[in-house]
């Protein structure tokens, strides 16, 4: 992992660092920051030779041995400076980072968004969710629309909220990028379609577009799942957040097996935030503001809740599992109590 001394390498430091990389079978990448970009080493990187020829470029102001499989997303790259920011908030500075809304817009009723959005406007939400293509289980059930995508960027003009929305194929991506969504949603289907994960990435390169990479239902060991965000990293963009969101097999009771313990063993391997959905986790507005409890004090940065003004009037998931912004507003309370004790790791030292 290369960090320059100025914010970007020059074309000519470019060629000589990367002439010097080929020389050991290694190639580099450039990753554009918000602020600075940095370079990863690809291939094997422990050759000491070198190491020593790049660490004595004076325009390098450190070169960095990064061991572990995702180069990018380690807690030990220089990524960990890398503030993840949607809108003007920083996720996961100063308290919880708070995004609420409808699993699924009703193209049919605009009305019941644009009203929820505003009330978790008034809430103090910081981003607005709505699905707008849905990945359903079953074929015969609501599938989304393109047209509904019109709904939440009209709810995000009059609320001036950064929006969330799912993208599941390269076609969907284009709309959504273009569109101007601010969090594009990989949803836990794709969490290893790796050839989306790689477009995701390269379609927005250098731009402040975030991603909220849910983790894979079958998903075991935390690497994998921060394996997958490393290729949206490599790809070009690491404005990435980790969701847990429930693995399957589902425990008794819940629609998941809740996951949002995994929080800290993620906190130590990465720098990413990690954003808890404890909607689909649980899967019952009921149990949704324990839920939330429960992430923070294991240490997540932020939340991804499903609300709805009118739960009983939602499709998709709503009616089951959204929860109204008076529940909502009352879980942000009970979540910033608690961020003061959260889980935090050690400090690398
Ligand atoms: C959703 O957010 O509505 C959704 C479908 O999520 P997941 O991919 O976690 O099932
Ligand atoms: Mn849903």
């Amino acid at each position: 992992m290369i960090i320059p001394k100025a914010g970007k390498l020059t074309p000519e430091q470019l060629a000589e660092v990367e002439r010097i990389a080929g020389e050991f079978d290694c190639s580099i990448l450039e990753i554009v920051g918000r602020n600075r970009c940095i370079y990863a080493i690809l291939g094997d990187e422990g050759r000491e030779l070198m190491f020593n020829r790049l660490r004595g470029l004076d325009y390098l102001a450190r070169v960095d041995l990064i061991e572990s499989p995702y180069k990018s997303m380690d807690r030990k790259s220089a990524l960990a400076e890398h503030q993840v920011k949607v809108g003007e908030t920083s996720v996961g500075e100063g308290g919880p980072f708070f995004i609420g809304g409808h699993c699924t817009v009703d193209p049919a009723e605009p009305n019941l968004y644009l009203e929820t959005a505003a009330a978790l406007k008034e809430v103090g939400v910081h981003a607005l969710r709505g699905g707008v293509w849905k990945p359903r289980t079953n074929p015969y059930s609501y599938q989304g629309v393109s047209k509904a995508l019109e709904i939440v960027l009209e709810a995000k003009a009059r609320t001036g909220l950064p929006v969330d929305v799912e993208v599941m194929d390269t076609e969907q991506l284009e709309i959504a990028v273009d569109a101007g969504v601010d969090i594009l949603q990989i949803g836990t289907r794709n969490a290893l379609n790796y050839s989306l994960l790689k477009e995701v990435g390269k379609k927005t390169t250098g731009s402040s577009t975030a991603v909220l990479l849910k983790r894979g239902r079958h998903m075991a060991p935390p690497n994998e799942f921060i394996a997958a965000a490393e290729y949206i990293v490599a790809a070009g963009n690491p404005n990435v957040m980790l969701c847990p969101r429930g693995t399957m097999p589902a425990l008794d009771g819940y629609r998941n097996q809740p996951d949002e313990s995994i929080t800290p063993l993620l906190k130590n391997k990465t720098w990413a935030p990690i954003v808890v959905d404890p909607s689909h986790s649980v899967g019952r507005d009921e149990y949704v503001p324990a839920c939330c409890m429960a992430a923070v004090a294991y240490g997540a940065d932020g939340l991804c809740i499903e609300a709805h003004i009118d739960p009983a009037k939602g499709i998709g998931d709503d009616p089951k599992q959204a929860v109204t912004p008076a529940a909502f507003a009352e879980i942000m309370a009970a979540c910033r109590d608690i961020w003061p004790r959260r889980y935090q790791p050690d400090s690398l030292g």
